[in-house]
């Protein structure tokens, strides 16, 4: 970790066990086998950032699942009996101690890619953190949002008020006094129409990620001169659709239409567009030589082959 003298900044990706859950994979890609099921990881990441003054700014992104599911909404439990076995630890905060770090005290920042209950973790753990999430979210978690996601699975004292910040709306006349007081400013990178520059160094970028649910963000992180990571949070669920291999799937919604996983399924494809290019390598979405990992949180392959870049290991 550390800059160069060319002002460029880098940081550390650590990737954080949160906890696993299991999924039928006709939900998810197309031509799946009608009876199979998987215990996937729901992937967590810590991102080190060093900041002024020597001190390293510690970012989670993600906090997967919580290890108590009787602190989940009745009607989320309801759900999450369908996604059994779950494996509860090690937890986000399991897995930082493990490499020497208090949730409590040593992380500044929670990004959530989105509030699904298996990204959401206990973000009680996190007293000294300040909490950021994509626009939209906490009128989710107050108000729900239609048939396939009412009010009653989400908690709307998930986050605590008074350190979460939402990001900006990604429509320009949205803009407001308040969204210029955050700094958080979106702007096109790397192939992506809207993009926060988080830290203002480029070193971390927010990606509005639309379609799988309101408000879904994920990362693009440089770790050296010219290599990055994406963490693309549920964009989604099985890597195959980003290279083509496979497509998003759909199934019967139970109201006599088709549903995918994805709140809006054009929408959530539009976005997966974007981040299937960013596969190539070099990487034609960004200036020089450039190669991007793109991990995406349900890949259970993925977690298989990088257990030595969990945390305190790192990508
Ligand atoms: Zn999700």
């Amino acid at each position: 970790m550390g800059s160069t003298g060319d002002d460029e900044v880098y940081v550390t990706v650590s990737a954080l066990e949160g906890g696993q859950l299991t999924l039928p994979e006709r939900l998810f890609i197309t031509d799946a086998d009608p009876e199979k099921r998987a215990t996937v990881p729901s992937l967590s990441f810590l991102i080190q950032h060093p900041s002024q003054d020597r001190k390293t700014t510690r970012l989670v992104f993600d906090l997967g699942l919580k290890r108590d599911l009787t602190k989940y909404p009745p009607a989320q439990q309801a759900h999450i009996a369908n996604r059994q076995p779950t494996i509860l630890h090690p937890d986000c905060a399991d897995c930082l101690r493990g490499g020497g770090l208090d949730p409590a005290k040593d992380i500044d920042i929670v990004i959530l890619s989105h509030v699904h209950w298996d990204h959401e973790g206990t973000p009680e753990d996190f007293s000294n953190a300040q909490f950021v999430v994509g626009s939209g979210t906490l009128h989710l978690l107050a108000n729900g949002a239609g048939s396939h996601y009412p009010k009653a699975i989400f908690n709307p004292d998930l986050l605590p008020r008074d350190r979460t910040s939402e990001l900006p709306p990604v429509s320009k006349s949205a803009t407001t006094a308040a969204d210029k007081q955050t700094k958080h400013e979106w702007k096109p990178f790397a192939g992506f129409p809207a993009t926060v520059d988080f830290f203002g160094d480029g070193s971390v970028y927010v990606v509005d990620s639309p379609g799988h649910l309101f408000g879904h963000v994920n990362l693009l992180a440089r770790i050296a001169p010219q290599k990055w990571v994406y963490l693309g949070g549920d964009c989604c669920h099985d890597p195959r659709i980003l290279t083509g291999e496979k497509d998003v799937a759909l199934y019967d919604d139970g109201h006599g239409g088709l549903r995918s996983v994805h709140v809006d399924t054009d929408v959530a494809k539009e976005t997966l567009k974007r981040i299937g290019p960013l596969l190539k390598s070099p990487t034609p979405a960004l200036e020089g030589h450039n190669e991007v990992e793109v991990i995406v949180a349900h890949d259970k392959p993925w977690r298989e082959k990088n257990l030595h870049r969990f945390f305190p290991g790192k990508l």
